[in-house]
Order: structure tokens, then sequence, then C-alpha cells
């Protein structure tokens, strides 16, 4: 009965995301315990004009526990790269939760294309957002399996333009079976590095004009990290995109850098210019980006 109560987009959205894993069984009861008359009220047309994405003045708390997220405000301007970086705990994989609406602010709002989220209804919002976990999830079965989650309908021509977009083209050619290999049992036959990117190319395939991504913080070796570098730099060409970002290599090249700490923005501008303004980036830059 509960199935038959909601619109169909919705029991769509809730597959799609049984069907990624997506870290997830907490965070889809997150999902269902949201109202469901928030998307269908009064819902707003997206403003081309506005930014991708804006916080204004976010507070956050996890159910029960201490402030997360503290009056955060910034703006993701379309087509740009921005960058969230800070100290572990700062609140920057909460911000990505926060866009995608995995939870609700407490005050204050997060806009996308200067709607609220919670005037968007939920297959409008998946549809500007694509979103690359941490530890992204691969399922066990084959590349074209893994890839097809986000767009079953999707031709080898597809499949293969995103892989080679990240970098994975060999994935393809060094067994015979080409799309059909097994990546094995959570993606062990792939190494960290290639997991990633094989979720980067699955949520490319579905061409979100927005994408978040949480950059691994594991050590790649210098091939993964070269070959992750050059994959974030095809899928944000034309594309607005959002990075975690633990990588020094990663912030050099972003149009804006959100420098968090302890849930706040200590201060937003480029590399170069938060080397001299902001002691906290120095600190971050010198100390805790991998500078490989
Ligand atoms: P960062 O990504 O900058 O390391 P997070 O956004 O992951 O920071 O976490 C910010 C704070 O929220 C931390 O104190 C963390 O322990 C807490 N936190 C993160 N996720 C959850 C969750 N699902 N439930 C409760 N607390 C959480
Ligand atoms: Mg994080």
């Amino acid at each position: 009965l509960f199935f038959l109560v909601m619109p169909l987009g919705r029991i769509l959205n809730v597959y799609t995301q049984l069907q990624l894993g997506l870290a997830a069984l907490e965070r889809m009861h997150e999902v269902l315990d949201l109202p469901l008359e928030a998307d269908a009220s009064d819902p707003q047309p997206l403003v081309r004009s506005a930014p991708a994405v804006e916080f204004d003045g976010v507070e956050f708390a996890y159910a029960g526990g201490p402030p997360v997220l503290r009056g955060v405000s910034f703006a993701a301007p379309v087509g740009a790269r921005t960058a969230l970086v800070g100290p572990s705990g700062a609140g920057k994989s909460s911000i990505l939760a926060l866009i995608e609406r995995f939870y609700e602010v407490d005050a204050g709002a997060v806009r996308v294309n200067g709607v609220d989220v919670r005037r968007l209804p939920r297959e409008v919002l998946r549809g500007r957002l694509g979103y690359v976990e941490q530890e992204a999830p691969v399922l066990a079965g084959t590349l074209r399996a893994n890839l097809l989650l986000t767009v079953p309908a999707a031709t080898d021509a597809e499949l293969l333009a995103v892989l080679d977009a990240v970098n994975l083209s060999d994935l393809v050619t060094r067994t015979p079976d080409g799309l059909d290999a097994e990546v094995g049992e959570g993606g062990v036959l792939l190494s960290g590095g290639e997991r990633q990117r094989l979720a980067i190319a699955r949520t490319l395939l579905a061409s979100p004009p927005v994408l978040l991504l949480d950059e691994p913080t594991s050590n790649l070796d210098a091939r993964n990290e070269a070959a992750l570098r050059a994959a974030i730099d095809a899928v944000s060409t034309d594309r607005t995109m959002i990075i975690v970002a633990h990588r020094l290599s990663t912030v050099v090249d972003a149009d804006q850098i959100v420098v968090l700490d302890e849930g706040r923005v200590a201060a937003v501008g480029r590399h170069d210019e938060l080397l001299v303004s902001s002691p906290l980036y120095r600190e971050l830059a010198t100390h805790q980006f991998l500078a490989t």
C-alpha cells in the first residue's frame, strides 16, 4: 500500500537509489522519512541565471547531534569548479549530502538554480545532480552492469565513451570479455582508483549538469592519481562541479575554493589568494593535502 500511494517518480527514484547501493540503508531511511508533500507543493521553475548551487545561512545537525554546519553561505557558479576543503570533520561531505537532500537543513536554505531544494520535485533535483561518493560502490558483476545502473538504455558506444573519458579503456581491452569483464565482488578485481573512476563514469553516463564528487582520501599510486586528475578534468568540462578536495592538484585548478572549519566558512578564494589570506588554508596546503 505504501508504494501504491507514492508517485511513480518517487518509486523510480527510490529504486535507483537501491540499485546504486548508495552507502545506504540508513540514508534510504532518511529519504523515506522526508515529508512527501514537500515535493509536490508549489514547485518552482529553475532559474538559468542563478548559481548552480547556493548555500544561504545553512545551519545543520544530524538528529540529536551537535551543530555540523553553522551559518554556511557560498555560491557555486554554473560551469565552475568549486572545491571544498577543510580539516576532517569540518562538514564537507555533509554539504554534498544536503545538496542531494539526503537530510534537511535546520535553518537557512540550499538552492539549486535559484530554487530551494525543498520546493523542487525530487526527480527534478536528481536530474540536475550526479553524486560520486568517496567510497563509491561497485557491484559484483560486469563492467557493463555497473555502468548501466544509471542509464539502463545506454548503448555500448556510450559506455565506451564514458570509460574513455575517465581513462578506463584498458579495462575493456585487457580481457577478451570487453564490457562483459567481471569486476569481482565489490569490485575487488579493480584497484581503488579504478573503482572511483568507474563510479565517475557511471555518473557521467547520466550527463548531470552538476557533479558532486567526494575525492578519495586514500593514497593513490602515481598512475591512478594522474588518471583521476584527467578524469576530473574530462568530466568538469561544460559542467558545474563541486568537489570535496584532498589533493593539492585539485584545488590549484579550482575556480573557487571554500575553506571550512568546524562547520563555518573560514575563507573563499582561489589557491594563490588563499595562500596569502587564510592561515588555515596555508596550513592545509602545506601539511594536509596529499601533494602528489
Ligand atoms: P568532513 O567531510 O569535512 O570530514 P563530515 O561532513 O563528514 O565532515 O562530518 C561533519 C561532522 O558530522 C563530523 O563531526 C561527523 O562526525 C558528523 N557526521 C557525519 N556524518 C554523520 C552521520 N551520518 N550521523 C551523525 N553524524 C555525522
Ligand atoms: Mg568527508
